[in-house]
């Protein structure tokens, strides 16, 4: 992997603003008092006066497909519990339940403090994959989890990026040996939620034409050469051949697949592939800078659209709800190493934002009681 200097990265930030962002009067990159300017730092304040909705609760209880919490088991679930109150959350998927004792931890902590509102989706471990006898002892592990609770079957970018087999191949998506996991899962009646890849800007030469330049930048460990550890492509094609091979599974793609701003090719992924549901943590800023492009999705694919937001940071929820719900004009977003764009609302109406805030989850992860029309 070839490291920037601290140098390079000054002038990469100098050429970005000047190239992207400003262009009279910046040639150097400076202030108007002479002193120089980074990227970063750039924060102009908006001039434009257009009507403002913010929004802090959702407009119906909703559930969150895409969270991690850690120490559900141990956790103080009542103060959990408070703070998805306040954005009107009714019900937490926790990808992150692990498995075997761990995961039935954290489910006796919801049965004997917070029933409904938290479901656990089981991990799968790769360690040792290969063995003989491999597969039968993570199928068994798998039916031994739903037993103890678990509603969902989490897979984590680490297979195809990092999870290698006994021999240190690099195991693929689409690697037969995880082929009767994806079928238990069909058998079991559970959703799997599945993250493959990063962001393909990841893999892309990291100049003044990345868009996700100052995320690599503040994230140096998140840069990839073009085939580390294979081709962005070559990875997301495992996943979607993974899924057409096992069409009796449901899977929830997470980040909109990383399509979330190509929605045309999204489409045709979503025709060829009818078992694909998607979701959309941390990709909002991409839906919201094409808000009529965007509603249009919605409005085609709204009974295979989940809400999901990823990283447990409270008040960013109120950027999802306003993009959804609103028609709010030119909003700023809570990251600017995701998006240094501005956002619009797509105006969804009421029987689809129902559909996207729980009745689409509730069609596919079981044991969800749901008493709230
Ligand atoms: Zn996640």
């Amino acid at each position: 992997m070839r490291r920037q200097s601290g140098m390079n990265r000054a002038l990469s930030r100098t050429i970005l603003l000047c190239a992207g962002i400003v262009t009279a009067g910046c040639a150097q990159g400076q202030t108007g008092n002479g002193a120089h300017m980074d990227f970063e730092k750039y924060e102009p304040v908006s001039t434009l006066k257009v009507p403002e909705h913010p929004v802090s609760r959702a407009k119906y209880p909703f559930i969150d497909v895409h969270n991690h919490q850690w120490n559900l088991a141990s956790q103080d679930l009542g103060a959990l519990v408070k703070e998805m109150d306040a954005l009107h959350m009714q019900v937490m998927v926790n990808l992150s339940g692990g498995n075997g004792s761990r995961l039935k931890s954290m489910t006796d902590n919801i049965k004997a403090h917070a029933p409904n509102r938290f479901v656990v989706f089981a991990n799968i471990d790769f360690d040792g994959i290969g063995r003989t006898g491999w597969t039968e002892k993570a199928v068994r592990q798998l039916q031994e989890d739903v037993r103890n609770g678990a509603a969902g079957l989490k897979i984590f970018k680490n297979l195809g990026l990092s999870v290698q087999d006994n021999t240190g191949r690099r195991v693929p998506i689409d690697d037969p040996r995880l082929d009767a996991i994806w079928e238990q899962c069909a058998v079991l009646k559970i959703p799997v939620l599945i993250h493959a890849a990063d962001p393909a800007p990841f893999w892309q030469p990291m100049d003044e034409h990345n868009e996700r330049w100052l995320e690599l930048a503040t994230h140096p460990r998140r840069r990839r050469g073009t085939d580390n550890p294979a081709p962005w492509e070559q990875i997301i094609e495992e996943q979607h051949r993974m899924f057409k091979k096992h069409p009796r599974t449901t899977f929830i793609n997470a980040h909109f697949g990383w399509y979330a701003n190509d929605l045309a090719q999204l489409s045709a992924l979503m025709e060829e592939i009818p078992n694909m549901y998607v979701e959309f943590g941390a990709v909002i800023a991409e839906l919201g800078r094409q808000p009529r492009m965007a509603r249009q999705f919605f409005e085609k694919y709204q009974d295979r659209i989940l809400f999901g937001k990823d990283s447990w940071v409270p008040s960013e929820y109120a950027t999802y709800f306003r993009v959804l719900e609103t028609a709010d004009e030119y909003f700023p977003y809570h990251k600017k190493y995701h998006a240094f764009w501005r956002l619009y609302g797509l105006n969804l109406p009421d029987e689809i934002l129902k559909k996207i805030y729980y009745k689409n989850a509730l069609k596919i992860i079981p044991g969800i009681e749901w008493t709230i029309n």
